[in-house]
């Protein structure tokens, strides 16, 4: 390995300056070169590659690049295609190994690995992921991401068999079932349980169920979708009734766009709300917050949708990317204070940017409701457990109706009448519309319902509505 990896989380912030602006303007020349999308795109544009030699003119002339511009569409399933880099004579270049997007959008979209890039980037990243969470050769360490071409997945499976840790690649409930992975933790005396929140809750839930204490997991590491507060305190808490002494937890912010995934790194006062931050990796990868609204850049520890750029590989390559995520504290270039890196460190609570949906709750005008508000305020509501928001179409009225499916919180005595009532009023406080009805459900009918045992990831909020 190169000294400049080894060094990774050890060099100065001016250091790292110096590094990424030498990459930088060597990943321009090479894209002007190699890359067909962005071949033409500097073309278009009157971008000479040699006028950019570093960090700050990349960010003044680069234009931005985002999930539209990548995704295929009907007229042409060949988009992705040109923004894999292409060298047909040199064998380092071609494409060797996939992942792929989750179905955010209506078509998944592949990003390719060059053999340099398992070897330079997924197998880098997978050791970082190893040093950063602190996982060791005594661990068991239980994947339950699910099994498909997704990063999660294959990182984790890069991180423990290339790094000689004991681990079990379950596939996730929908390949295994919950049941036995709740029998294989138990079973393995599992130390360290790896995937997306949601779906980690539910096993647990399942093994409390079952009478399994997992009394010796240590450590719990999400990905996939976002770890709220109130979801580590959850787990924390059930955990420790189960006598696990101390668990912690890490969350990674996996980002498939760039086939790698920064990670917090572990402290026991996490749970309490001294959250480590993302460390990223400042020799792979640059990443800095724009203000999502007008595109300028925004400085140190600023609230900004943040946006990422190669430093280095082939295979998919995009530059600029707006991530169409919003670092609440934005980035902070300080060492860290619990393991010490001097890294870039991305705030760990991530939220999209609004995903404001016109609603008709009556025939006159539709009502705009920013539907990621859910993710903050339904956790927050102490008296349920699980949540899942279904808008759907009135065939007969035409009017949208907005269901909230909730299952109750273990040992909450309110009669089911008043929880309807509250949460009803609870929602209408903070969002200012009422849902058009909540059911009230059993735990397993809305872990059917949210698909915890058949989906790759559970179907939080579902917008039914024809699309007209
Ligand atoms: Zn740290």
């Amino acid at each position: 390995m190169s000294q400049e990896i080894d060094n990774w989380d050890k060099m100065t912030f001016q250091e790292q300056a110096r590094l990424q602006d030498k990459k930088i303007k060597y990943m321009v020349q090479e894209i002007a070169k190699y890359h067909p999308a962005y071949k033409k795109a500097m073309k278009e544009k009157g971008i000479d590659p040699s006028s950019i030699t570093g960090v700050d003119d990349f960010i003044k002339k680069f234009p931005f690049t985002s999930k539209k511009d990548i995704a295929p569409v009907d007229e042409n399933p060949y988009i992705p295609d040109y923004y894999i880099m292409q060298k047909v004579e040199d064998p380092e270049y071609q494409p060797r190994f996939m992942i792929a997007t989750t179905g955010r959008m209506a078509f998944s979209v592949p990003f390719w690995y060059s053999s340099y890039c398992l070897e330079n980037i997924m197998n880098v990243v997978a050791s970082r992921l190893v040093a950063v969470t602190g996982m060791t050769p005594k661990d068991v360490i239980i994947n339950s991401f699910p099994y498909s071409p997704h990063l999660a997945f294959w990182l984790v499976y890069y991180a423990t068999t290339g790094k000689g840790l004991t681990a079990v690649h379950t596939g996730g409930g929908k390949i295994m079932g919950t049941q036995k992975i709740v029998g294989l933790t138990y079973g393995f005396k599992a130390t360290v349980f790896i995937g997306v929140p949601g779906y980690m809750y539910h096993v647990i839930k399942t093994a409390e169920g079952a009478e399994k204490q997992l009394s010796d997991i240590r450590l719990l590491i999400t990905g996939g979708d976002r770890c709220t507060m109130t979801f580590r305190k959850q787990i924390v808490d059930l955990l420790r009734s189960m006598n696990a002494p101390n668990p912690n937890v890490c969350a990674a912010y996996g980002f498939t766009e760039s086939r790698m995934a920064p990670l917090e790194c572990p402290h026991p006062k996490g749970v309490d709300g001294e959250l480590t931050g993302y460390h990223t990796y400042p020799d792979l990868e640059l990443w800095y917050c724009i203000d999502p609204k007008t595109g300028e850049r925004i400085g140190p520890s600023e609230k900004g949708e943040l946006v990422w750029t190669a430093l280095g590989g082939h295979g998919t390559i995009v530059m600029n990317y707006r991530t169409g995520d919003v670092a609440e504290q934005g980035i902070k270039y300080e060492k860290c204070p619990w393991c010490g890196r001097t890294v870039p460190i991305i705030s760990s609570m991530i939220g999209r940017v609004s995903e404001v949906k016109d609603v008709r709750f009556d025939k006159v005008k539709g009502t705009l409701v920013d539907l990621n508000q859910f993710y903050t305020i339904m956790p927050e509501y102490p008296n349920i457990d699980e949540w899942q928001v279904i808008l759907q179409r009135n065939q007969e009225t035409r009017i949208d109706e907005m269901i909230v499916n909730v299952s109750p919180r273990k040992g909450v005595k309110m009669a089911e009448k008043k929880l309807v009532e509250d949460l009803s009023t609870y929602i209408a406080e903070k969002m200012e519309i009422a849902p058009s009805g909540i059911k009230v459900m059993t735990p397993d009918a809305i872990s059917q319902s949210l698909g915890m045992e058949k989906e790759l990831k559970e179907k939080r909020i579902l917008d039914l509505r024809p699309k007209d």
